[in-house]
């Protein structure tokens, strides 16, 4: 049985590495030739996610499609969807590839958000800023990811400066949160409809690029948990879901703010490979295949950090406790995912301890 992965990131890489115990086998699409998914599955290059001729090439054959890539064109996975069954369901990405349609399906949902409003004007942007407030964060309603396309407005004088850097764009202001924490929930839902939840997972960026996961998310009363389930079943049932879905919420006086979702496994789901009884990936494509999921108890506590530009010297990575790494074998540039470490231990303050002094050493 061959799955199709729309998208040869690390992502792709890693679903391959989960699927090979399940006897699976993997052919990946991406428009660059070095693909990190490439050296672990056959890899399909178009000129680009739209590319028909490249794309029927690559569905020939295929058992299902799925993606771990949310910039697919909604037309494209349409396409393939005529000839290969696709999961998650390609109404899925339509949801969460344009961040007010995205903030507008949770309001409908009624899952809380930041307040947001439309911008496509400088007009409309001075009248947003009057009804959110100065402190607020414009984004591109398209295509940003890891902190770009957005920029925080703090103060009357920074307005012109957004508006000249991301004008011509269609655009959303949010209002700024001055959250306690930021906190992801990964979800899972299976093409019978079962559906399993890991523990929320704590999560710390910088420049709007995640560095570290701490799972399962410490101080977490159980109401917290039971609320962030409740709304991911809302997503997943609304959008007749199949496969991991990752929600990020802000996490304020108790509450939870949806920021945004990722039909697809996610970087803050990275613990679950040593820190879960069944790992995202494992879920994921147990779910697409309509098998039975597998247990998301957190096996102890679990820290991940991000290798972000540079990748350190394996040896001091793995001599400093119960680490595992993970090497993407992606060409190092600032600001580029290379990797990831995940530390595991039983006991929560250790596995912090460890996580802090390898930090240091990073
Ligand atoms: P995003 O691309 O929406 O995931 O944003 C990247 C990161 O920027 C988030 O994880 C937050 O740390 C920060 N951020 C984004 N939107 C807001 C907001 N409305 N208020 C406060 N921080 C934000």
């Amino acid at each position: 049985m061959t799955v199709g992965i729309l998208g040869g990131g690390q992502l792709g890489r890693m679903l391959a590495l989960a699927g090979y115990p399940l006897g699976l086998r993997f052919r990946v699409f991406d428009t660059y030739v070095e693909a990190p998914a490439g050296e672990m599955a056959e890899l399909v290059v178009g000129k680009s996610f739209d590319d028909r001729e490249a794309l029927a090439r690559f569905a020939a054959g295929l058992s299902l499609i799925t993606y771990e890539f949310e910039n697919v064109p909604v037309d494209a996975a349409r396409f393939l969807a005529a000839s290969v069954p696709v999961f998650p369901p390609p109404e899925a990405l339509e949801a969460s590839q344009d961040r007010l349609t995205e903030k507008t399906f949770f309001r409908e949902l009624d899952i809380p958000t930041p307040k947001f409003s439309a911008v496509d004007s400088r007009e409309s942007l001075d009248a947003a800023l009057e009804t959110l407030g100065t402190l607020a964060v414009v984004k591109t309603r398209r295509l940003g990811y890891d902190g770009k396309g957005q920029l925080i407005i703090q103060q009357a004088t920074d307005v012109q400066a957004a508006w000249n850097t991301l004008q011509g764009q269609a655009l959303i202001l949010e209002s700024f949160v001055p959250f306690d924490r930021e906190v992801s929930l990964l979800s899972v839902r299976g093409r019978d409809g079962e559906t399993a939840f890991y523990p929320l997972v704590e999560n710390y960026h910088h420049s709007g690029i995640l560095r570290r996961s701490i799972a399962p998310a410490p101080a977490t009363p159980p109401a917290l948990q039971a609320q962030a389930e409740e709304y991911g079943k809302r997503v997943l049932e609304a959008l007749d879901y199949v496969g991991v879905l990752a929600i990020e919420f802000f996490q304020q006086d108790g509450r939870l703010l949806a920021n945004e979702m990722a039909p697809r496994v996610h970087n803050s789901g990275h613990w679950t490979i040593e820190g879960a009884e069944t790992s995202q990936f494992e879920n994921h494509l147990r779910a697409v295949l309509g098998l039975p999921l597998g247990s998301t108890a957190p096996r102890g506590h679990a820290v991940m950090l991000n290798l972000i530009g540079t990748v350190p010297e394996s040896a001091a990575v793995l001599k400093a406790g119960d680490t595992h790494l993970h090497l993407y074998a992606k060409e190092p540039r600032p600001g580029r995912k290379l990797g990831h470490i995940t530390l595991r231990d039983d006991d929560r303050d250790a596995v912090q301890t460890q996580a802090n002094a390898l930090e240091k050493l990073l």
